[in-house]
């Protein structure tokens, strides 16, 4: 039988990490297999990754999740996704396969598209290759079925596709595999699309934000402690002199930027100016900011500035309140006035209340920080967003506007770091709506610590 569990699943668009060691291998190109129903997709799939279990479906309308795999083709590893049995929209509909094959394609790097060569091409054959010139990724041609010599014929006649030559394959019988799996590594990147800037393994970038005065570098001295790992001037290592790695939790972090955080420049003016430029430059290294705030002091702008910049840096985010040891009970009234009312946009964000100076609660920095980014890093399966997305959509239906009412016709997490999910709609969908959408996704699945992108795909 299927069991997705027995397969790897491996994020396209991520590094897949290895373990809490730190050693990270880099990303893995993805392709997507797409065709219609019972063209062979899942044989090939199959073929593709090498393994002999059949996930073959006899029965169309099984919803089936999409699924990756981790592929081995001539040396080059890469990510394969298999879209058998994306036929339902959320609320039930059947999905067109031209549909289907533009979700595959949102998170895909080259494209391998099944026609079975045999029946020829159909109307939804061509409205998928409508699909694919639009979307402007590389296609390979798989023309499968061919199980002899004699059909080879048939497979020539899918010239008239207008996408280039047709691989002769037969899924089932192993027949051209090798020379179609050629000709889709050619046409596949060496690495993925960059969806954002982090791509880097090794140990986990944290940065320290936050304006002058709130305590970086004493936080830094006592995180760093004794904990700070000496690299010995190794042949061959390159390190950033500004960046430092410490040990904590048993994991290594590099800590950004940490030079800036030490040199205590006195400036009177431009002072905010030079902080942020700090701030961006940092953000674009880290995975994750540990944005500070004098609890002692009134929220300034420039606070709210820094926390803007890393929500719109896409990274995981960890508040931490630092000078706790100040505070008193009518600090804290107005402290917790200004986080209902100004800290509305990371409502999401785990807070610590610490003391760099006493080492109040600093033990809480860690798991926060790993909670910010697991969140960062999560994947919801596309079966289990869109069985939430129908629930949703059918309770709380987008008002009608001007006769028309959009509906979601599907979602799909199209990339992590942070997670970014794109619903296919009939229409345009009000920003107030969105919202809501968001609010409830975090309700169910979670994502602490994490902004999340949503975006939409309006089909006219
Ligand atoms: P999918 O719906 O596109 O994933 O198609 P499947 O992989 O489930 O295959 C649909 C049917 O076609 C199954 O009965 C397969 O055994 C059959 N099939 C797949 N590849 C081949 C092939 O190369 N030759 C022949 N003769 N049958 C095939
Ligand atoms: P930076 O400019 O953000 O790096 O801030 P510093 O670490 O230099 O700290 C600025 C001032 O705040 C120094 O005088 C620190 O001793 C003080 N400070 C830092 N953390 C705390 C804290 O948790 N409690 C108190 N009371 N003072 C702190």
């Amino acid at each position: 039988g299927y069991d997705p569990d027995e397969w790897v699943d491996v994020e396209g668009d991520a590094p897949a990490r290895g373990g809490h060691d730190g050693e990270a291998s880099g990303p893995l190109p993805v392709l997507a297999v797409v065709g219609r129903p019972n063209v062979g997709k899942s044989t090939l799939v199959n073929r593709i990754i090498g393994r002999r279990e059949a996930v073959v479906e006899d029965t169309p309308g099984v919803t089936r999740d999409r699924v990756y795999y981790e592929a081995t083709w001539n040396g080059r590893r890469f990510t394969v996704v298999d879209t058998g049995g994306w036929e339902r929209d959320v609320v039930g509909i059947d999905l067109s396969v031209a549909v289907q094959a533009e979700y595959a394609i949102e998170s895909a790097d080259a494209v391998m598209f099944v026609v079975d060569a045999i029946v020829g091409p159909t109307d939804s054959d061509e409205a998928v290759v409508r699909v694919l010139r639009k979307a402007g990724k590389p296609v390979v041609l798989a023309a499968n079925k061919v199980d002899n010599m004699a059909q080879e014929a048939d497979a020539a006649a899918l010239w008239s596709l207008g996408l280039g030559q047709p691989w002769p394959v037969s899924a089932v019988h192993g027949r051209g595999s090798g020379d179609l799996l050629d000709a889709a590594l050619a046409i596949l990147p060496e690495a993925p699309a960059q969806r954002f800037g982090v791509t880097e393994g090794g140990p986990r970038r944290v940065a320290l934000l936050g304006r002058p005065n709130v305590g970086k570098s004493s936080m830094l001295n006592k995180v760093a402690g004794e904990n700070r790992v000496v690299v010995d001037k190794i042949a061959g290592t390159t390190r950033d002199p500004v960046d430092e790695l410490i040990q904590l939790g048993g994991k290594t972090w590099k800590f950004i930027d940490t030079a800036g955080i030490r040199r205590r420049v006195h400036l009177t003016q431009g002072a905010d100016f030079y902080a942020s430029l700090r701030t961006t430059a940092a953000l674009e290294k880290a995975e994750v900011g540990v944005i500070l705030i004098d609890a002692s002091e009134r929220l300034t702008e420039q606070d709210t500035r820094i926390i803007s910049l890393a929500v719109e840096a896409g990274r995981a985010i960890v508040i931490a309140y630092n000078k706790w040891d100040l505070m008193d009970e009518e600090r804290r009234y107005y402290l917790e006035r200004e986080i209902e009312q100004d800290l509305v946009q990371v409502t999401w964000a785990p807070r610590v209340n610490v003391s760099a100076l006493t080492g109040r609660h600093m033990e809480k920095l860690v798991p926060a920080i790993e909670t910010a980014l697991a969140s960062w890093e999560k994947r919801i399966p596309t079966g289990q967003l869109n069985a939430f997305l129908g629930t949703l959509v059918a309770s709380h239906p987008h008002p009608i506007r001007g006769g028309k009412q959009p509906r979601i016709l599907f979602g799909t997490q199209a990339g992590t770091k942070p997670p970014r999910f794109v619903l296919f709609t009939s229409g345009f969908l009000e920003a107030g709506y969105r919202r809501f959408i968001e609010r409830r996704l975090r309700e169910e699945f979670g994502f602490p610590g994490t902004p999340i992108e949503i975006r939409m795909k309006v089909r006219e």
